[in-house]
Formats: structure tokens, C-alpha cells, sequence
């Protein structure tokens, strides 16, 4: 994994802001977030992680490492009469994971099509649209400890969703990367 310096945003936020990240990489797999996080954070005064870059707004240079989500893939897990399970990983864009369901007649997230941004960013905020939401479907997410590199599973109760709203946005904030 390569950390440029002096790079533009540009092209990572949809209002095209041209501020410059101090340092910046793309992570790609699993591997590379536990690397960064375990070793790499510690470096760095700041850290911002990127996935869509739909939800954020940069006003100014960002002194420090921003981190672009590229871990993408889609995964069935299993299925039972009435429900199936998938697994996403955080970097694949929203919309793809819904089209995967759509297209293979999974019904649930249909009403969500069209948001912008990644699967990671998704319980952030719990996305909506036309009366729907994530935490209807939703079932749990890992997610990494940015002080300790663990691992730990959020169920959906333990998110805490509410509207537009999760523990990651409140008591949470800042702790963890959504893998
Ligand atoms: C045109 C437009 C239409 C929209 N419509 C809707 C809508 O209908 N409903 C709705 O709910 N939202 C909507 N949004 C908001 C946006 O789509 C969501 O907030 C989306 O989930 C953002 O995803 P992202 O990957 O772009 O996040 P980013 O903008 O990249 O990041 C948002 C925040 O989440 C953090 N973050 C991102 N990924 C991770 C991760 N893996 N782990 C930890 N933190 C992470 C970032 O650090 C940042 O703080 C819209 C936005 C736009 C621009």
C-alpha cells in the first residue's frame, strides 16, 4: 500500500472541493485496514476515513492521513423460507449492493437504490428514503477498534439507529472503522 503526500480530493467528494490531503491511501482489503490501523495511526495527528465522500463537506487542507474505502465484494451467506443474508463488504458502493439484491429477487432495498456513498457509510447515519431504512434490514456489521485493532460485531439493536442516527454518530464517534 503506497501513502501519497499532497494529494487532492478533488474526486473523492461529490461537491468536488479541491482541498489536499496531507498523506492519503486507498485500502483494499481487509489486510490493509488492520496495517493502517496497527501501525500507520499512530503516525499521523489526523485521520479521516473516505468512502463515497457524499457526506462530507471539506472546508480546508486536511492536515493529516485520509484513508479511501476501496474493500468491495458481495457475498450470500445463506438462506432459510423466508429470509436470505448478505454480506457486503464496506467499500462496494451502495447502490451495487442493492442491484445485487434486486437483481436476484431479494426484496427490502429497493426504496434505498440510488443513495449515494459506500455499504461502510450506510449505519453511519442509518440511510433512508421513501419510508424506508437500513435498520429494517439489517442484521449486523464488524467493525475495527481504532485504539486496539480488535474486532467487534454490532448487531442491530447495538447500533442504536434512530433517524439519521447511530451509536457511531453519538457515544461511538471517531471509534471505529466499519469493515
Ligand atoms: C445527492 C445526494 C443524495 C443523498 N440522498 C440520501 C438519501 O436519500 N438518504 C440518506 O440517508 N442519505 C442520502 N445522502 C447522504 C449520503 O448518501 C449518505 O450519508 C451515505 O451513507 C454517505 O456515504 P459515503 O460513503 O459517501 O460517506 P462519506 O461521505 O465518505 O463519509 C461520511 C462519514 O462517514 C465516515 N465513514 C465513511 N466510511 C466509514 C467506515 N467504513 N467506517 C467508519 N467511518 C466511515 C466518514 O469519515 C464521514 O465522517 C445523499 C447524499 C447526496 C450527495
Amino acid at each position: 500500500m503506497i501513502i501519497l503526500e499532497s494529494f487532492s480530493l478533488q474526486r473523492f467528494n461529490t461537491f468536488g472541493i479541491n482541498v489536499t490531503a496531507q498523506y492519503f491511501c486507498r485500502i483494499k482489503t481487509k489486510q490493509d485496514i488492520i496495517h493502517i490501523i496497527q501501525n500507520e495511526l499512530q503516525v499521523y495527528t489526523k485521520h479521516l476515513f473516505i468512502g463515497g465522500g457524499s457526506n462530507i463537506l471539506l472546508c480546508n487542507n486536511f492536515e493529516g492521513l485520509v484513508i479511501k474505502n476501496e474493500i468491495v465484494g458481495i457475498e450470500f451467506i445463506k438462506e432459510n423460507e423466508n429470509f436470505v443474508w448478505i454480506k457486503s463488504y464496506s467499500g462496494t458502493p451502495w447502490h451495487d449492493f442493492v442491484m445485487y439484491c434486486v437483481e436476484n429477487n431479494y426484496g427490502g432495498l429497493e426504496n434505498l437504490s440510488l443513495i449515494p456513498g459506500t455499504v461502510g457509510a450506510a449505519p453511519m447515519q442509518n440511510i433512508g428514503a421513501y419510508g424506508a431504512e437500513l435498520k429494517d434490514t439489517f442484521v449486523s456489521l464488524e467493525a475495527i477498534e481504532i485504539k486496539t485493532g480488535e474486532t467487534y460485531i454490532f448487531d442491530n439493536d447495538a447500533c442504536a439507529f434512530g433517524y439519521r442516527e447511530s451509536i457511531f454518530k453519538k457515544e461511538e464517534k471517531g471509534n471505529y472503522f466499519i469493515d
